[in-house]
């Protein structure tokens, strides 16, 4: 009997999980993200090992910050400064001998969350809402890949803010809607965690929030909306209302989506990854990569 392996690379934590073929977990391991690149991989080769416990590895998956080329596996994560096109698939596939697959991590947080959560809706859109904000979107159960990586986060937004002038987005666009809601853009504007966000404060991100709802709704017209993430689980249901009741008032040809909270926290990237290291190229919509 085989194992898959499933990775969370992140900035602050790597996760490695071994899961039997139906996708049942029997091993994870957790470790604080080394500064360097290669010491990065030799933890990464080290937790691998530790979670196969001797068996037989019949795939591996990622889940990664972006930015990051699908098909060649060669990774860049924003948020680990020393990790500069690394060629993460073929040092997997060199060191291991079998298949390796490497996506953005919103991207495979979304499949975990659509196949775990047992959706079937035909346009399904993940978005997480942490450090940073990122969306994942499926067509049919397979990921929509684009030319790159879509940015939903990396939008310009109609904002309203007590503090415009300490907005500031880490890509360097302007007014994008990740610096005025995600973990970070909420630390700059009111300097302080999200956890201590007033009344009014938590109203002023759902307002934001649900401008940049009602474009993503406006253009793709999902069916359901799934958020996950450290700031939307905080931000609950007074976040997420308010951010609904903007992006209705403003939605007036298209349908509203449904807005849900995630059931699964902080598991779906792992999850996630060894699922895409069992069904690879299959889950896209372009499956020639
Ligand atoms: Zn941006």
């Amino acid at each position: 009997m085989g194992i898959y392996i499933g990775l969370d690379i992140g900035g602050t934590k790597f996760m490695v999980h071994s899961v039997s073929e139906e996708g049942r977990e029997l091993k994870r391991v957790k470790e604080a993200t080394p500064y360097g690149q290669e010491d990065g991989i030799n933890l990464l080769f080290e937790m691998i090992r530790e979670v196969a416990e001797g068996s037989k590895i019949l795939g591996i998956g990622a889940a990664i910050g972006g930015p990051l080329d699908r098909a060649s596996g060669v990774v860049s994560p924003l948020h680990q400064k020393t990790w500069r096109d690394v060629p993460l698939k073929a040092i997997m596939e060199q060191e291991f001998s079998v298949p390796f697959f490497v996506d953005v991590d919103t991207n495979v947080a979304a499949i975990a969350e659509y196949v775990l959560g047992g959706y079937t809706q035909k346009y399904f859109l993940y978005i997480t809402l942490s450090t940073g904000m990122g969306g994942g979107f499926l067509i049919n159960g397979k990921i929509y890949e684009g030319v790159s990586h879509p940015e939903i986060a990396h939008q310009c937004i109609d904002f309203s803010c007590k503090f415009p002038e300490r907005a500031m987005c880490e890509c360097g666009g302007g007014r994008c809607l990740e610096s005025f809601v995600s973990g970070n853009g909420i630390k700059r504007i009111y300097q302080k965690n999200a956890e201590l966000l007033s009344v009014d404060e938590w109203e002023e991100v759902g307002y934001n929030l649900g401008m940049g709802l009602r474009n993503i709704v406006t253009i793709l017209s999902p069916s359901v909306i799934v958020f996950g993430g450290g700031i939307s689980v905080g931000g609950g249901e007074k976040l997420l209302n308010k951010a609904e009741q903007m992006m209705k008032s403003g939605l007036k040809l298209v349908t509203p989506p449904k807005l849900i909270l995630s059931k699964f926290g902080y598991d779906t990237a792992i999850f996630g990854a060894s699922y895409i290291a069992k069904m690879g190229s299959k889950l896209y919509q372009r499956e020639e990569n």
